[in-house]
């Protein structure tokens, strides 16, 4: 049987293997800052690929922009950021640490959910076949206590979250009597708003005139750039734009690794729409979006949507894609209704118009905007936690011979193919490796190995997610053909080394998930 990986040992996986690293490890490392290694970089441009050519390949009303980090501070004033980009924080009296208050309820929500996810298993165990769950929550006593007690509790959080009401929050946390998750202790400060950009200074200008902020998010490049975008590509609504880059948050808690950075990349499309038409659009991204994930070989069931329970003042509808992260279902990904807002606000603050002029109404009008956003390091890791298993060796009879293998989609796998001979002290063979591996990497990822026993090098191949193993050996210098690999399967097929390009090609080939 495979088993998923635990938190831990993923994370560990990642540092072990080269794809994660702790930021400025040698000085203990700094707080929620991490570090992409060589095979961590290739996985991540080739999710970020994926999403780009997503986006501006396959939709010729989507184009590209790279806008720059540092933004007139005025952005930040009229995108609400400096008034309103608050988090609940509130300090543990005892130990003096941090939380934020919103988190210490969903997570009080969470363990009762556990609990009714619990007994629902318990019935299904007793009941088999016959088990009728639907029924099972409308009627039986304990699903029904819990379901109350989360829909109340989450009801308040999301009242208290709208009205910005920080007494309020302090109070469900007594009311719950929530303690905190390391100590047990439940002696509590008041909760406070605690704003999460992170602001630098202009070298040649003091004081609050000086003032820049990292952009929290890439969105506002785009509203500003918006009527360039548009008359430079000459885009009739609906139409797109779409962006990759960094974002930065100071967040009051980073402690789960790369799901919550200071410093992370999102990539963020805002669709313009004509005014009314936002809700269908909403929908439309809703479950194009929701496809984009599945067509990777994320299960349905480690997806979900989550309506949000309070809604952005400036939004008309939001709904978050959950993944069943190895900590449990969290947002990945939101999709939001964002109305006129953001581009009103630029055209009240910089005195522009911010208009689209539909050709056809001869109307001028300011366009409804449907977003959709997305961290490339939660994606990262969403794909890191699904693919990495611990299974028997397909093949063998030993149940405990096993092995770690990172079953990536072979469209993001950060080595294609490793080409290796079989003996590495034999010139021919290595020479013969070496020519294809020379010949491959024109087209492809590769990697020439001959650092250890062929046995030891498939399974490093395997931890790093590489699909294909290519072996060079005796039978190779006669007939022109080598052994290849399959990294799921571990089947072997002998195969001649002109149709090695073609083989690789079909399976790794980005095109498979684009279609
Ligand atoms: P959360 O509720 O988890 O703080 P959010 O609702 O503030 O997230 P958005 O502002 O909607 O997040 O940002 C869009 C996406 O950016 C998120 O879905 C997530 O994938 C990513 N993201 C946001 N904050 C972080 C972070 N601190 N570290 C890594 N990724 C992040």
């Amino acid at each position: 049987m495979a088993t998923h990986a635990d938190f831990k040992t993923l994370v560990a996986h990642a540092k072990e293997y080269g794809f994660i690293y702790q930021s400025s490890e040698i000085y203990d490392g700094l707080a929620a800052a991490y570090d992409y290694g060589p095979y961590g970089v290739e996985l991540k441009n080739n999710l970020k690929e994926y999403w780009w050519r997503s986006m501006t390949q396959l939709h010729q009303n989507i184009v590209g922009l790279d806008s720059s980090i540092f933004m007139h501070p005025k952005t930040w004033k009229a995108s609400g950021h400096v008034d309103a980009f608050n988090d609940p924080l509130i300090d543990n009296k005892q130990s003096n640490k941090r939380y934020r208050a919103d988190v210490l309820i969903e997570d009080y929500v969470a363990k009762v959910e556990g609990k009714l996810n619990k007994e629902i298993k318990k019935a299904q165990k007793r009941f088999g076949d016959a088990f009728d769950e639907a029924e099972f929550r409308k009627t039986n006593g304990n699903v029904l206590r819990y379901q109350g007690e989360m829909d109340a509790v989450s009801k308040r959080l999301a009242e208290a979250m709208t009205a910005g009401d920080m007494e309020e929050l302090r109070q469900i946390i007594e009311d719950l009597k929530i303690k905190e998750p390391e100590t047990g202790n439940a002696e509590w400060t008041d909760v406070r708003q605690f704003n999460l950009m992170f602001s630098t200074q202009l070298g040649n200008i003091a004081g609050e005139e000086g003032k820049l902020y990292l952009r929290p998010e890439t969105a506002q490049g785009i509203f500003v750039n918006f009527l360039n975008v548009q008359k430079s590509t000459r885009q009739k609504l609906p139409f797109g734009i779409a962006q990759i880059g960094k974002a930065f948050r100071n967040e009051i808690v980073a402690r789960q690794f790369i799901f919550r950075m200071r410093e992370f990349e999102q990539m963020e499309m805002q669709f313009f729409v004509k005014p009314g038409t936002q809700l269908e659009w909403y929908n439309k991204w809703k479950e194009a979006r929701m496809e984009w994930h599945r067509k990777l070989g994320h299960p349905s069931e480690k997806l979900r949507f989550h309506d949000h329970d309070n809604l952005a003042h400036y939004a008309d509808a939001a709904v978050d894609i959950q993944f069943d992260f190895p900590f449990g279902f969290k947002e990945l990904e939101g999709i939001h209704s964002r109305t006129d807002f953001d581009l009103s606000a630029h055209a009240e603050l910089s005195g522009k118009k911010l208009q689209y002029f539909d050709p056809q109404t001869k109307e001028s009008f300011i366009p409804y905007v449907v977003e959709t956003s997305i961290g490339a390091d939660r994606m990262f890791l969403a794909a890191m936690s699904n693919a990495l298993v611990n299974e028997q060796v397909p093949g063998q009879d030993d149940p405990n011979n096993k092995r770690d293998v990172l079953k990536l989609h072979p469209a993001i796998a950060p080595i294609k193919a490793a080409i290796m001979p079989l003996k590495r002290n034999d010139e021919r063979l290595v020479n013969l490796a070496q020519s294809i591996f020379q010949d491959l990497r024109v087209d492809f990822k590769v990697m020439y190995d001959d650092t250890g026993s062929i046995g030891k090098l498939y399974r490093r191949q395997d931890a790093t997610g590489t699909p294909f193993c290519i072996t060079v050996d005796f039978d190779s210098l006669d007939d022109n053909t080598v052994t290849v690999r399959d990294r799921d399967t571990l089947v072997q097929d002998r195969v001649k080394i002109e149709d090695l390009g073609r083989i690789i090609g079909e399976r790794v080939d980005m095109r498979n998930l684009l279609r």
